[in-house]
């Protein structure tokens, strides 16, 4: 089902992501996270690819094709461009097609100093446009940053090649990680004003620590409010306090978002099934369904 035909059946839709199972970790791994994870019926499950980019790397579309044919859930894959030629994109392609993948989000991805880039595609936007113009069967998402990308050079350059990235045959955003709703409503009406039509989800993680998370926002570029900050301070030494706090500090900010209208809501598992059943269980009356 494209990605369209999703949002058509109303909204907020929700959603959720998982990463392929580390190298030496067996794959049969993530067989127990989306076992957890289907139970809460996501409109979708997105797989992330790997950040280096591996043009070899299978395990994203071997991971969405059990999610559809052994889970009956919608999947999407991320692809990402950076380290990509041409050739790599093409095969990219033909393994969606024999796994009959039709949605993917397609990503820039993240420089690594260890791996200089291709010169094929530099920005997202042109691996959407080639996906247009080499396989219009799949449908396209992209991401999209309310606390604009680190990279930028300015919050309204970043917002006019996410339209572009639209203008290019996105027909769907999932949001990089936030922790203040009010930067999501204030990045949402600018999206409007630049006449972006889209649905845009918004991606919510509920944080387990507090050195994972405060890695994570150093790298992303989202940044930590009060709120959460004296959450981290307080519970960073006592687990299950911590975790209990962020769980209810993220459906606080989702019960906020679906309160006002957001068009979907996309959850980063982080593949641990029994968070997301939390956060789920607590916002279920409050999701199309
Ligand atoms: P782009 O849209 O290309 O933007 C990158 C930067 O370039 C931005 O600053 C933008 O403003 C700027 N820019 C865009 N076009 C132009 C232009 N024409 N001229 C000048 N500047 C331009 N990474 C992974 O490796 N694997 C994943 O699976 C993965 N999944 C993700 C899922 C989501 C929902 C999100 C939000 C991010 C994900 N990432 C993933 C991280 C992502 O790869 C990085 O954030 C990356 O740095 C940017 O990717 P992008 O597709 O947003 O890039």
């Amino acid at each position: 089902m494209e990605m369209k035909k999703v949002f058509e059946r109303g909204k907020p839709i929700f959603s959720m992501e998982i990463f392929p199972p580390k190298k030496n970790d067996p794959v049969s791994e993530i067989y127990s996270t989306l076992d957890g994870l289907v139970g809460l019926k996501p409109d979708f499950i997105s797989c992330t690819y790997g950040a280096g980019g591996n043009p070899a790397d299978t395990s994203t579309v071997d991971i969405c094709r059990e999610i559809e044919q052994k889970f009956h859930t919608l999947s999407i894959a991320h692809l990402t461009c950076v380290n990509s030629t041409r050739e790599d994109i093409d095969r990219a392609i033909e393994r969606f097609r024999a796994a009959d993948i039709r949605n993917v989000l397609a990503l820039r991805g993240d420089k690594n100093d260890k791996v200089p880039p291709k010169d094929d595609f530099k920005y997202a936007s042109e691996l959407i446009r080639y996906l247009k113009e080499k396989a219009p069967e799949i449908s396209i998402s992209a991401a999209c940053y309310p606390e604009t990308h680190p990279d930028s050079e300015s919050v309204v350059s970043d917002i006019l090649y996410m339209k572009e990235k639209e203008e290019c045959g996105a027909e769907h955003f999932i949001s990089q990680l936030f922790f203040d709703n009010e930067d999501f409503y204030a990045f949402r009406e600018k999206t409007l004003i630049a006449g972006i039509k889209s649905p845009v989800e918004a991606g919510i993680m509920p944080v387990t620590s507090k050195e994972g998370i405060l890695r994570m926002v150093s790298m992303c570029g989202a940044s930590v409010p009060k709120k959460l900050s004296r959450i981290l301070n307080r519970y960073e030494n006592d687990p299950e306090a911590l975790c209990d706090a962020c769980t209810a500090y993220a459906i606080d900010q989702i019960t906020d978002l679906i309160a006002s209208g957001v068009d979907g809501i996309h959850l980063y598992t982080m593949n641990k099934p029994w968070l997301a059943r939390r956060v789920y269980d607590a916002v279920k009356t409050l999701i199309r369904r």
